[in-house]
């Protein structure tokens, strides 16, 4: 009997090694079954409704089939149905963010990350509350609306009540028209009681990557600090749920171990967030180890190649259609631009991975956590999404309106978001062109918001969109969101 349970509260039971072995097994004896992996290609398609499509989505082994198939017009077929989900319910656009390194300082001994506690050579700082204040102000200079903000973990010098700290400070800052509206947390697993405080401070999403599923391989990876703890790591997500957390945010590091043991684990964790608290994740993020201080990824075994990092990615967008998938600039231009096309909706841009590092001129090195492949302004990344049609929303309406968990995820499917998202995605373009961007991109933009307003049906809701826009062009008037 297997121990698999997709609603038990323990780790070991709804990310069963049993049962992820048993889909592997599955995926294998069935990736050329073309039946089967036509059935679920068929499951996977939006289904037109009497008010727009709908998305069943797919379970862990269904996608594990085709994760593992690779008949070439299948793959072909996989890619096509990803970028038709994300179209038919992200439309075109590109939700924008930039992560914000608050401290390196780390008890925790994860091998594959810089900060580890043995690193002895790695600069360690923390930033004050004037420092969060003056990388604030640097990243509104961008027009970034939307933050990540990241912490190593450890309790003396980053207890929750300086995270809580720095997020009122970021939240209390307006520079200029500049306002960051959301900011979503990426901090070390933690208590119901700290998940309260945090949900109280008004966050967005709490991230937390799990790295790896694979228990054997976490405790080897995570060798000392409480990080080692597999099942209160595995579990945070449900402490955090408790806690009144709406939208928490999944995501492995690819590269520590296999990656098709990962893709189930991933799916399985998705599945059991919907089982216990009626909603899946909000978003699943899809890095990959990079090179960092004393880091080489060359000396971990199960590093991915681009291919299989955009089928991946794809065959997630089939399984959960209404999770947002997070690419960030660990990625080059080139593989961001192609998993763009497999179903993924918010990309960061001009990201610094070091503490301090949006208030030096240089890009520093000695603080980073790892490369950033994609080093080009926020202007620039801009800039190449409109020029290949997305539409780069610096939106943060949903959570502002009480838009989370469930009441987003039903708003999603109902593909009302078309009528809410694009016109709101269309505002905090036009804030970013009046008040950012460079002429270039200005006369880009302006181009694609007039082709886009042609495209809302609801004559209200292009009227309003239509008088808000000239009031940010002609004002200093902002926020304006449906
Ligand atoms: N310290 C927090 C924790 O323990 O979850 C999270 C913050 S950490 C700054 C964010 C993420 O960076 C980690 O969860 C890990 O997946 C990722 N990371 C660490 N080392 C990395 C590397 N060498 N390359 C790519 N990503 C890395």
């Amino acid at each position: 009997m297997s121990n698999y349970n997709v609603k038990s509260m323990k780790a070991e039971e709804f990310i069963s090694d049993e049962e992820i072995r048993e889909t592997l097994k599955y995926a294998e004896a069935n990736k050329n079954n073309i039946e089967l992996i036509d059935s679920i290609l068929e499951k996977a398609k939006p289904q037109k409704t009497a008010t727009g499509y709908v998305c069943k989505g797919l379970t862990h082994r269904e996608a594990s089939v085709l994760l593992a198939c690779e008949i070439p017009e299948k793959v072909q077929e996989i890619f096509k149905i990803a970028e038709d989900i994300k179209l038919k319910f992200y439309g075109n656009r590109i939700v924008m963010f930039a992560p914000l390194y608050l401290s390196n300082y780390c008890v925790n001994g994860c091998v594959y990350c810089p900060y580890h506690l043995k690193n002895k050579h790695i600069a360690r700082r923390k930033l004050t509350q004037e420092e969060v204040k003056a990388e604030v102000i640097a990243l509104q200079d961008m027009g970034h609306k939307r933050l990540a903000i990241e912490a190593g973990e450890d309790p003396v010098n980053n207890p929750i009540e300086y995270i809580l700290e720095c997020i009122n400070t970021i939240y209390s800052v307006n520079h200029k028209n500049g306002a960051i509206r959301r900011v979503n947390v990426n901090i070390a697993a933690t208590t119901v009681e700290n998940y309260r405080k945090l949900r109280d401070a008004g966050i967005g999403t709490y991230i937390l990557f799990q790295e790896t599923y694979h228990k054997e391989s976490y405790l080897e990876l995570h060798p000392t600090g409480p990080k080692h703890d597999y099942a209160y790591h595995t579990e945070a997500m449900d402490r955090a749920m408790e806690g009144g957390i709406d939208d928490v945010g999944l995501g492995v590091l690819f590269g520590l171990e296999l990656y098709k043991y990962e893709f189930a684990g991933l799916l399985m964790h998705a599945e059991h967030l919907e089982a216990v608290h009626g909603v899946g994740p909000h978003t699943i993020s899809v890095p990959r180890l990079k090179r960092a201080d004393d880091i080489d990824p060359d000396t971990f075994d199960n590093g991915i190649d681009d291919d299989t990092f955009a089928k991946i990615t794809a065959c997630i967008r089939l399984a959960v259609p209404y999770t947002g998938i997070i690419i960030s600039t660990r990625e080059s231009q080139e593989v961001r631009s192609r998993l763009l096309n497999c179903g993924v909706s918010q990309v960061s841009g001009a990201s610094r991975t070091s503490v301090g590092g949006y208030t030096e001129e240089e890009r520093p090195h000695d603080t980073e956590q790892f490369d950033v492949s994609d080093q080009r302004t926020l202007d620039e990344v801009v800039r190449w999404l409109m020029e290949n049609g997305h539409i780069p929303s610096f939106c943060t309406a949903c959570y502002r309106e009480g838009r989370t968990g469930d009441r987003f995820m039903s708003l999603c499917k109902s593909g009302q978001i078309v009528n809410c998202c694009h016109p709101n995605a269309l505002m905090t373009l036009t804030e970013f062109l009046v008040d950012y961007a460079s002429d270039e991109t200005k006369e880009i933009g302006y181009k694609m918001i007039e082709d886009e307003l042609n495209k809302i049906t609801n004559s209200k809701v292009l009227a309003i969109a239509k008088d808000n826009i000239e009031n940010i062009k002609n004002s200093n008037r902002r926020d304006f969101r449906f």
